[in-house]
């Protein structure tokens, strides 16, 4: 076998390959690849995208500013300020006055969400995160919150009101 022969038959293989995945494909195979952006990829229901900030039943943000999400994530993406909650929500003590996350700086590990002892921050499936700047996808307190009401129907919350666990839940479900 002539050395031409020997670099042409592991081409010749890769070659045999496509040619029966396109053959397979024009008879019927499915397709592993789809029309995106006209045909939506589906993830699995344990992807992590895009973060979002849960509300509770009464439209307030959930996060009590505990800072174990920020202390936990290990690229250091989440930055809360905290403040004294209102009179009015006699269930916490604290909110967040601001809650940021760095989407270029984030990995994605879902450290935030297994730490949040409130289910106030959820990795969701959205995973077509697309920005301008720098500053587009740095995303603050408001944009969290939007992302919250643009998932919440399709992805809802895993135990769709606040934890039993929490002390507060009889005083924050209890009309004022
Ligand atoms: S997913 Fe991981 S890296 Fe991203 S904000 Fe949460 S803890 Fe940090
Ligand atoms: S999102 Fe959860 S873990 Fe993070 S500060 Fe708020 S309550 Fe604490």
């Amino acid at each position: 076998m002539t050395l031409a022969m020997k670099l042409f038959l592991p081409l010749a293989g890769g070659l045999a390959v496509t040619a029966r995945h396109m053959i397979g494909v024009a008879f019927g195979d499915k397709a592993v690849t789809i029309e995106y952006p006209e045909e939506k990829h589906v993830p699995s229901p344990n992807y992590r995208g895009v973060h979002r900030l849960n509300k509770d039943e009464q439209g307030r943000v959930k996060c009590v500013a505990c800072m174990l999400c920020a202390t936990a994530c290990p690229a250091h993406c989440i930055d809360i300020v905290g403040a004294t909650a209102p009179p009015t929500w006699p269930d916490r003590e604290k909110y967040p006055e601001s809650f940021v996350i760095d989407e270029l700086r984030c990995i994605y590990c879902g450290m935030c969400e297994e730490a949040c002892p409130v289910e106030a921050i959820e990795l969701t499936g959205l995973y077509d995160l697309t920005g301008l700047s720098r500053e587009q996808m740095i995303f603050d307190k408001t944009k969290l919150l939007s992302v919250y009401d643009t998932t919440k129907d399709r992805e809802p919350m895993p135990y769709g009101k606040p934890p039993a666990t929490a002390a507060s839940e009889t005083k924050l479900l209890a009309p004022e």
